[in-house]
């Protein structure tokens, strides 16, 4: 299999980040017989600098011909006089929710993975995190409330302000599908998560997910309303494999997942929209106070590389391959600066990344 990324490698830790993946899809590709292109395009601080806008229309061009997007992280510290005057349509966030849109993404896939190795930096007691957490976070990402109709005005009681949850069939149904297909590759099971009992858009979006699902008897469903989620996931996590839901619901939800398993240099994510080409990228930023430094952990842009092979190409060993070169690495006792522990062995963030590759 042939396939060329894009690679938005942007600011801060980016490069370092985006190079460790790389050189472990260099070693799947040499491995399993694949052959990966790279293309570095600009994008964040370092596009602002050589081009005046944080997205310029040449990288969206070429992430447009590409297979599939690798993003680092874009931004700069606190007071950065590159950007500090700069108006909002010209910073370097601006350009991220232009690639998004521009790329059509309305999935955002997010899992959440407890380290067995990294047990210990789950808040969760112990006899819970013992089951482990094991799931993926299905978030719809361009409609509902953040993008519904808004605004103020005044009545009897004074000033009144409103936000609109809207979805339609067409909205539900093809986030739905993402989350059904995603389980067909996981445990095969779907919690769709609404607020049935009081919200008229959850009773729609209920009845949509279950009209899909009947295309998918292999998948269990699962209905849960949002305010048991919260608790579930705190009480029982070992319980979810593939969690949808609405924008707001999921943007609040895959905080609370993310923050069960531990640390922010561990966690992946995807977004993916009608086509096969995503766009994946570590959830945390640019970390400008360790940029240089070979301190940043490479483990969330490796595990997002995993999730392109999985999602985009369709390679689930491949994937399955670099997930377990991570754990061996874990498991041996190897550990970046920010998950260190006692008696484990610390080791640069290239270094990091050369055992995993040497694993695979
Ligand atoms: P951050 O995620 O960059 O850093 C928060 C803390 O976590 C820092 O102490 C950092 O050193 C540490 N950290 C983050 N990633 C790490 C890694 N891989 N290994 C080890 N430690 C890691 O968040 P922030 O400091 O709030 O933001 C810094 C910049 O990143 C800002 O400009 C912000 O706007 C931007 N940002 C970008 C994205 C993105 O590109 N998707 C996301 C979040 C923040």
């Amino acid at each position: 299999m042939k396939k060329h990324i894009a690679v938005l490698a942007g600011d801060g830790i980016g490069p370092e980040i985006t190079n460790g993946a790389i050189a472990v899809l260099n070693k799947v590709g040499e491995k399993f017989g694949h052959e990966f292109e790279f293309e570095q395009l600009l994008m964040g601080v370092c596009a602002i600098e050589k081009t005046g806008e944080p997205l310029p229309q040449y990288t969206i061009d070429r992430c447009l011909a590409s297979d599939s997007v690798l993003l680092g992280a874009v931004g700069g510290a606190v007071g950065d006089p590159r950007i500090e005057k700069l108006p909002g349509h010209l910073r370097p966030e601006a350009g991220l929710l232009k690639i998004r849109s521009a790329l059509g993404l309305y999935s955002n896939l997010r899992p959440a993975k407890l380290f067995p190795a990294l047990a210990g930096a789950c808040p969760l007691r112990k006899d819970i995190a013992e089951k482990g957490i094991d799931l993926v976070v299905v978030r719809e990402l361009i409609g509902g409330i953040y993008f519904g109709k808004r605004g103020r005005g005044t009545e009897e009681g004074g000033e009144y302000a409103y936000d609109t949850e809207k979805y339609n069939v067409s909205e539900v149904t093809r986030i739905a599908k993402i989350a059904f297909e995603l389980a067909r590759k996981r445990r095969h099971r779907v919690t769709s998560i609404d607020k049935a009992n009081v919200l008229e858009s959850s009773r729609l979006w209920r009845e949509v997910v279950h009209t899909v699902a009947k295309d998918y008897p292999d998948v269990e469903l699962i209905d849960m309303l949002v305010d048991n989620t919260a608790m579930q996931l705190v009480k029982n996590p070992s319980q979810f494999d593939v969690v949808l839901t609405s924008n707001i619901f999921g943007d609040i939800l895959s905080d609370e997942a993310a923050q069960i398993t531990g640390s922010i240099g561990m966690l992946a994510s995807s977004s993916l929209g009608a086509t096969k080409r995503g766009l994946y990228e570590p959830i945390h930023g640019s970390a400008p106070d360790i940029a240089g430094k070979d301190l940043a952990n490479p483990i969330a842009t490796i595990l997002s590389a995993a999730m392109m092979l999985r999602d985009s190409f369709d390679l689930t060993e491949e994937a399955k391959a670099v997930e377990e070169a991570v754990n061996k690495v874990l498991d041996e006792g190897y550990r970046t600066a920010d998950i260190m522990s006692e008696g484990m062995k610390q080791v640069k963030g290239s270094e990091m990344t050369k055992l995993i590759v040497e694993r695979i």
